[in-house]
């Protein structure tokens, strides 16, 4: 089992940022409504996420370590639905068998909570102990027992700026749960939770960025896109300023960045990139986030639709500004 979930950690598994966004994904799918990330040293000698979710069950505690572990899935239809969420219950078994972890955590019926240490895949402690309704989960010495792949951990300060750039992703993606974020007991990062998306902009790109936004809305039968452009006079030297959500998941898409550039070309100088803060619902069926396990790029079916619908709303919203 451990050589096989040291294995398969790789996949899930790549750097602190990546135990944060896996450990975060819980917390909101455990109903989570504030959640607080802390590291230090960036991530690679503590992260630390504490939620108010849902908890786990006592009897459950060691079950979710278990590899292919999911509570998440119940039937082959929801399965079939789901699929495109990247529920594979791998997580907290590939971290748990690279890394130190302590968990504590409470359903909101339970009296006493429980405290769980599991250490390079090897259970070390199991015990009931008084705890808030939540989970908190406290991972330690990243990749402690593989010296070669703690190689390829770059600066903590490295570290901590992918971390940062996972936490600001996921705030901008859940605008009605509130962030915490701390960096060697810093708070850098305190969203509201309150669903104001001006706001959210504001606390993570400044004041500059906030007051220079527009409003857009688009809806058809494929896709509805709600969320802000920023006006031509925003523009970065790369792709970092391109936020969009798809169904609530932070992706990339080359066919969404491609239809966004297009959208502004006549009003955006060359090689300038534009700040966009979009939220895509659609059917999850017109939509692929399987492609990778980490759950990013994007395939669409009717991609030409899907282009179209989102480079004319990015014109047409920027030319009606011009009139
Ligand atoms: P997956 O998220 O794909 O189900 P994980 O390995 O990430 O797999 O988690 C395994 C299980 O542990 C989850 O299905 C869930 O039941 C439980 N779990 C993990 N984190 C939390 C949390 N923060 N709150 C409640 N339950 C959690
Ligand atoms: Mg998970």
């Amino acid at each position: 089992q451990n050589t096989i979930d040291k294995i398969a950690a790789g996949e899930v598994v790549e750097r602190p940022a990546s135990v944060v966004k896996e450990l975060v994904e819980n917390a909101m799918d455990a109903g989570a409504t504030a959640i607080t990330v802390e590291i230090r040293d960036g991530g690679i000698s503590l992260v630390r996420i504490t939620d108010n979710g849902s908890g786990i069950p006592a009897e459950q505690v060691p079950l979710a370590f278990l590899r292919h572990a999911t509570s998440k899935i119940r039937s082959v239809e929801e399965l079939v639905q789901i699929a495109s969420l990247g529920f594979r219950g791998e997580a907290l078994s590939s971290i748990s068998a690279v890394a130190q972890i302590e968990m504590i955590t409470k359903t909101p019926d339970a009296l006493t909570g429980t405290r769980y240490v599991i250490e390079g895949g090897a259970e070390k402690a199991n015990e009931e102990v008084g705890a808030p309704t939540g989970t908190t989960f406290l991972v330690r010495n990243l990749f402690y027992n593989t010296p070669a792949r703690q190689k390829f951990l770059k600066t903590p300060v490295t570290e901590a700026n992918a971390v940062t750039s996972v936490v600001e992703q996921l705030a901008l993606s859940h605008p009605g749960i509130s962030f915490k974020y701390m960096v060697n007991s810093q708070v850098k990062l305190h969203t509201s939770g309150n669903r104001n998306l001006k706001e959210l902009v504001y606390n993570i790109y400044g004041r500059d960025i906030a007051r220079e936004l527009i409003e857009i809305h688009s809806e058809s039968p494929l896709m509805t896109i709600d969320g802000f452009i920023g006006k031509p006079v925003i523009s970065r030297g790369n792709r970092n300023f391109e936020n969009y959500y798809v169904n609530g998941r932070y992706v990339r898409s080359k066919l969404l960045a491609r239809a966004i550039e297009d959208g502004y070309q006549t009003s955006m100088m060359q090689h300038k990139y534009p700040f966009t803060l979009f939220y895509v619902q659609m059917d999850g069926e017109a939509v692929d986030v399987n492609v990778h396990p980490t759950k990013m790029e994007l395939r669409f079916s009717h991609q030409e639709e899907i282009y179209r619908q989102m480079r004319d709303m990015i014109s047409g919203a920027l030319n009606h500004r011009e009139q």
